[in-house]
């Protein structure tokens, strides 16, 4: 039985007033029009006619800041999520939104309409990040929304962004510190992305902007993962999708968008662990060349069922590093059932 579900609805933010420099919604917003009631029934009845066992199913209003809208309108929606969830077709709403438009009065709103589960788009805990990203939002807004929403306990979400104008290694790990003081139940990590009719678009052609390369995104992402996860929050996505990429056509100048960037971190994480677990023996073969003549050189790495390609790496490449850096050594790949989800455990 498959686990969880989300049926996607796209609000786009009609008449944000904010202009994030990596946000194209404007433009797209100008050209899809307004969401009806009715596209919302139907674009829930035809994914639930494709959900058929399945242990939880949210209705989820993505695509901007849902509590920017104003409040007749966010209860019009809301009205069909709930008449879903209170006939039972789907268990959970869920939205995402911006951290000042979360008070009180919103909140109390969500709350009557069964809404569980509120994402915000943090992006950044430094404030020069928001500043030079142009989020039009205080880093004091972010923790205040946060403190609204467990206090009227509904789950929390955040999402950070990686690499944008005036990040750093430093700054992103103190973000991912940051949320973790706050204890959302998910997160979201999303390298950034430059797409077409954006202002970092701009700024990356101007030479004002540089994307981080793909090496830089994944071991910022790695970092970040690894503060989050220990602290026991669901990671529920890292890296965007293609289908994530809205309108038709965006052109990727980004190194940073992969479709499989949660693989090349886990799998980086992965390679990680194994060669921190491979190190105090790999000094002692070193010092006993004989024991390596002798035969004693084969390591046998494992995983959990589900981390096993995670441990080969995308494209083989943890294969290929362990075998490139340590030439003398044999590496076997088996799965260990005993193990959870990104850990390890070698043999040697
Ligand atoms: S990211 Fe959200 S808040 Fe920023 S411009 Fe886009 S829709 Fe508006």
């Amino acid at each position: 039985m498959k686990k969880h579900a989300i049926i996607p609805i796209f609000i786009p933010h009609k008449g944000c007033p904010n202009d994030c420099v990596f946000c194209n919604q404007r433009r797209i917003t100008a050209r899809d029009g307004d969401i009806t009631t009715s596209d919302i029934r139907k674009i829930a009845d035809t994914w639930l006619e494709t959900l058929e066992n399945v242990e939880t199913v949210e209705m989820a209003f993505f695509g901007g800041s849902f509590t920017g809208l104003p409040m007749e309108e966010q209860s019009e929606y809301l009205s069909v999520a709930k008449e879903y969830k209170d006939m039972g077709k789907i268990d959970k709403i869920h939205l995402s939104t911006r951290p000042d438009y979360i008070d009180d009065e919103i909140l109390e709103n969500l709350k009557s309409h069964g809404v569980d589960v509120i994402e915000l788009g943090v992006q950044s805990f430094d404030p020069k990040v928001l500043a030079a990203s142009k989020r039009g939002h205080r880093v004091e807004d972010v923790y205040s929304a946060c403190k609204k929403i467990k206090y009227w306990k509904f789950s929390l979400g955040i999402q950070l962004m990686i690499g944008l104008p005036g990040d750093s290694l430093e700054a992103d790990i103190f973000s991912a510190k940051e949320a973790v003081a706050l204890n959302p139940e998910t997160a979201r990590l999303y390298p950034t992305v430059v797409i077409e009719n954006t202002e970092l678009y701009d700024m990356t052609l101007a030479g004002t902007y540089k994307m981080l390369d793909e090496d830089d995104a994944v071991f910022r992402a790695k970092e970040m993962y690894k503060i989050l996860s220990s602290a026991g929050i669901n990671i529920i996505r890292v890296g965007l999708k293609s289908s994530d990429l809205i309108g038709p056509s965006n052109s990727l100048t980004g190194a940073t968008f992969h479709p499989a960037f949660r693989q090349l971190v886990e799998g980086d994480l992965a390679r990680e662990i194994i060669e921190n677990e491979l190190k105090p023996y790999v000094n002692e073969t070193l010092s006993h060349e004989k024991k390596k003549s002798q035969g004693n050189g084969t390591v046998t790495c494992y995983s959990s069922p589900r981390d096993f390609s995670n441990m080969i790496g995308n494209s083989k490449r943890n294969k290929i590093y362990f075998n490139n850096k340590y030439p003398n050594l044999k590496f076997i790949y088996k799965i260990d059932s005993e193990l959870k989800r990104n850990q390890y455990r070698i043999d040697f």
